[in-house]
């Protein structure tokens, strides 16, 4: 939202006392008993606007601009904790309050948070985010199938055959699961590093070179905050890696200032490139197999 002028068509910097093209004073003397808006500080002020968030008229000196643009009055504006997610705060609100929060944010108001944030978070940081969505992710069907693996009479009727006694079938099957859960984090941190790297490589060729890896990682992180949903069994492994791409579009372009065109590039290229990859790879191999078969 612009701010003008009342006496020149320019447009003056929130918080100036005085317009920077015309040169006029912007605190202009209330007149006493004319029922114009007054500021709510400086009652002997003239208001210039009004505080988009809390509706309270403001002076030149009392305006201020948030992040991303609203005209705030000085409390509000103070009152924002601007650039940070709850993520980065985590210290004040503990980790679990500020995984949860940052998480229904992002879930939510992905356009808005991402827009708010500062682009630049450390390496440390967005790694444990990403460690803890991994861990999320899988933790409750994880954690069910170790349960069924537990009470179920010999797991595998196979193992049975070959003289294995069912407890030790079963001790593995849970093992295998609570393996699963805390190997996890481990995979999604060097998982999370490796598709950034990729990102940022790509973000780099097509001409993107002004911010570092730190920022390509933060926004790649944050943007797996749909792996919350993994808290619901069963529900998490089909729909949220698509939702995480797609919030990679979003996140890359608010972070790193792109174009739509160029945020799907650093986002969908490396998934598609290594789809090619893999899909490449199993033709060769189908291709291969088909001809040793017709050789024989
Ligand atoms: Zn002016
Ligand atoms: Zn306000
Ligand atoms: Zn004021």
């Amino acid at each position: 939202m612009a701010l003008s002028c009342p006496h020149c068509p320019a447009f003056v910097v929130p918080g100036a006392h005085s317009c920077g093209m015309c040169g006029a004073s912007l605190l202009t003397e209330a007149v006493p008993g004319s029922g114009e808006a007054v500021c709510a500080v400086h009652p002997e002020l003239r208001s210039l606007h009004s505080c988009s968030r809390c509706g309270s008229f403001a002076c030149a000196q009392c305006l201020r601009q948030s992040e991303r643009g609203e005209l705030l009055c000085a409390t509000c504006h103070a009152r924002t904790p601007v650039g940070l997610v709850a993520w980065d705060r985590r210290e004040e609100l503990g980790t679990p309050r500020a995984f949860w929060d940052t998480c229904m944010d992002i879930i939510l108001r992905p356009e808005a948070t991402f827009e708010r944030i500062q682009p630049s978070g450390t390496v440390g940081s967005s790694l444990g985010f990403a460690a803890l969505c991994s861990f999320v992710g899988i933790f409750t069907t994880a954690f069910i199938y170790m349960g069924i693996m537990a009470v179920t009479p010999g797991a595998s009727p196979a193992m049975e055959g070959d003289g294995v006694n069912p407890g030790a079938a079963r001790a593995i099957g849970v093992g295998v699961f609570g393996t699963w859960i805390v190997m996890a984090p481990i995979v999604g941190l060097c998982s999370t590093l490796l598709v950034s790297g990729v990102d940022h490589l790509i973000l780099r060729v097509a001409g993107n070179t002004e911010h570092p890896f730190a920022v390509t990682l933060r926004g790649n992180a944050l943007s797996q905050a749909p792996y919350l949903l993994g808290l619901i069994p069963f529900c998490s492994m089909y729909v949220v890696p698509f939702w995480a791409i797609g919030l990679r579009v979003i996140a890359y372009r608010n972070l790193h200032g792109l174009s739509w065109g160029l945020a799907a590039l650093g986002a969908l290229a490396g998934p598609m490139l290594s789809c090619f990859v893999c899909g490449g790879g199993y033709l060769a191999l189908i291709l291969g197999m088909a001809t040793l078969a017709g050789k024989s």
